[in-house]
């Protein structure tokens, strides 16, 4: 029986990352064939029975794919060691680890896809795809036009480079509260970038919500909640 590094065999399996199971070897969380194993490096059999916290870590071959309504200061992380909300506090009675796709920032709300499927997630990330993603972002006062067509026109961020909305329009404007909801779509997705386009368009963002990733929508999702992606959806991105 071929052997492996046990952070490895846990992560194979499914349960958690690799840095995850070092940290938990490292507390004496991780039992093999009943033996708590706290030595670095320790290796052992592909089957070994291995408990985390006395439950035991069985491979995950069936996979899970769930669009998340992501309530804001919430991280997209699975752990975070200042000990603050992530998206993993949401997934932990689903049958496997579910990890998301991409990222919202901590304060942007809105639609997450969750999924044990590594392939699948690399795919729907990689930017040569440009899947569509559409945001609807609330601003402090009465966002003209220009500023709107400027998104579209295209702005510049990261000091010297050029990006542009595939769509963007002006929902609404509130005289009582001197506030706009602004929508635009993109086909990018580099750090902060909505918030940046934003800025450089002029506009003073207050909150962000990502409403829409290709085809899927939030629908009647309640913040914090999850349904599961139907396997036609699912084929619909491959
Ligand atoms: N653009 C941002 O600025 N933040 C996000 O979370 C997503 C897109």
């Amino acid at each position: 029986m071929p052997q492996e590094r046990l952070q490895k065999i846990i992560a194979n399996r499914g349960a958690v990352s690799r840095r995850r199971a070092e940290t938990l070897i490292e507390l004496g969380r991780v039992k093999v064939d009943g033996k708590v194993i706290t030595e670095k490096g320790f290796k052992t059999n592909l089957d070994a029975f291995i408990e985390i916290d006395n439950r035991e870590v069985v491979k995950q071959n069936d996979k899970y794919y769930y669009l998340f309504n992501k309530p804001r200061f919430v991280l997209t992380t699975m752990y975070d060691p200042k000990g603050r909300k992530t998206v993993a506090d949401f997934f932990k009675d689903v049958p496997a680890r579910v990890y998301p796709v991409g990222r919202l920032d901590y304060d942007v709300s809105g639609l997450l896809i969750m999924t044990n499927d590594g392939d699948f997630a690399n795919f729907v990330m990689h930017p040569r795809y440009e899947f569509l993603k559409t945001y609807q972002a609330l601003c402090q006062g009465n966002v003209s036009p220009m500023a709107v067509k400027q998104l579209i026109k295209g702005v510049t961020i990261d000091e010297d480079y050029r990006t542009q909305a595939v769509s963007a329009k002006l929902l609404s404007y509130n005289p009582e509260t001197n506030q706009s909801v602004v929508e635009l779509t993109i086909a990018e997705g580099k750090k902060h970038h909505v918030k940046k386009m934003l800025e450089a368009a002029g506009m003073n963002l207050l909150k962000l919500k990502r409403t829409k990733v290709e085809f899927l929508t939030l629908d009647n999702l309640d913040l914090g909640h999850y349904r599961d992606l139907t396997p036609h959806e699912v084929k619909q991105f491959y």
